[in-house]
């Protein structure tokens, strides 16, 4: 499961992995495995033609530098990947919520000692203490740390607590949150070009260049089981059928937003016609997966050697 191929200064949750790698990847899943899409791998089990070391690699969210690095990256090599789209955000000009709410966390030095948020009928203050002051060795020490393992700094672990509570919100209660963090910090955020989310034109290449399948990933990345079941369903089938209009054929895989699912998630994603869908849980695919919660391995900006020692060690 890869993000991003970039390298971004400010990147809490390790989701960018650098273009130099990502081609390390490449030539390791090539000459000692097979990759597949997911919609190839499932035909071929389906008929019996499991491939050892079969591996899929998939990317999630739509970002752009997966048409602008990833993507000629896997032509020049000829290894299909999947790419999972959040269908409603092709060709915004937009960030990512999360990667504005890091842009203003993240980046400044010195915060404001009190947020208060409120959004509806819920409201949250945040007092900073040690997490106003972010200096370059705290910075130093994040890039170093994992997101799980709990050594972040004061400020990156302000900014998992803020990002958890605005995840849940609707759009404009999120947008609106965010507008108020914006003022509260009182620092100008930069855009980095790279952080936007793929063109219809994009999208459409890579699709006709058929080395690529493309999944649904929602169609606003919502966090699917905190919404009523009618809001999940249009999320879900609404990035179904956008994306075929789009491209004119169907499209049979689904990741779920945040890897968020439940059993009503999973069985409206079986309703709305996609054939399979990946979680965030870490594992091998076994054989008699659950087709509806298929497990990846998150990768981060290791080399090719590391790649194939970790995806080795899950028994591949
Ligand atoms: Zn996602």
């Amino acid at each position: 499961m890869y993000h991003r191929i970039a390298e971004e200064e400010i990147d809490p949750w390790r989701l960018c992995v650098s273009a130099r790698h990502f081609d390390q990847h490449l030539q390791v899943l090539k000459e000692r495995a097979h990759p597949m899409t997911l919609a190839g791998l499932a035909a071929a089990v389906g008929e019996g033609r499991y491939a050892k070391r079969a591996v899929v690699i998939t990317f999630d969210d739509g970002y752009r530098d997966n048409a602008t690095r990833a993507y000629p990256l896997l032509v020049r090599r000829e290894v299909p990947a999947t790419f999972f789209l959040t269908v409603g955000c092709i060709g915004s000009e937009r960030p990512f919520w999360w990667d504005t709410l890091a842009e203003v966390l993240l980046r400044a030095e010195l915060l404001p000692p009190e947020l208060a948020l409120s959004a509806g009928s819920v409201s949250e203050t945040w007092r900073l203490g040690d997490a106003c002051h972010y200096g370059a060795e705290d910075r130093l020490a994040d890039c170093a740390c994992d997101p799980w393992e709990g050594r972040a700094s004061h400020r990156l672990r302000f900014f998992y607590r803020v990002w958890e509570w605005l995840r849940p919100l609707p759009d404009t209660d999120r947008d609106a949150a965010l507008a108020e963090i914006e003022r509260w910090s009182g620092i100008p955020r930069g855009r980095p070009a790279e952080s936007r989310v793929m063109s219809t034109d994009e999208v459409l290449a890579i699709d006709a260049g058929g080395l690529v399948e493309i999944g649904a990933h929602s169609l606003t990345h919502a966090a699917l089981p905190q919404l009523p079941e009618d809001a999940q369903r249009h999320e879900i089938v609404g990035s179904k059928s956008h994306l075929e209009d789009l491209l004119g054929h169907p499209v049979t895989s689904f990741a779920y937003p945040f890897g968020g699912h439940n059993a009503e998630t999973a069985t409206l994603v079986r309703d709305a016609g996609f054939a399979r869908a990946c979680t965030t849980r870490p594992g091998r695919v076994q054989t008699r997966a659950d087709v509806y919660r298929l497990p990846r391995v998150a990768v981060a900006d290791w080399d090719g050697e590391e790649l194939a020692r970790r995806l080795w060690r899950l028994g591949a």
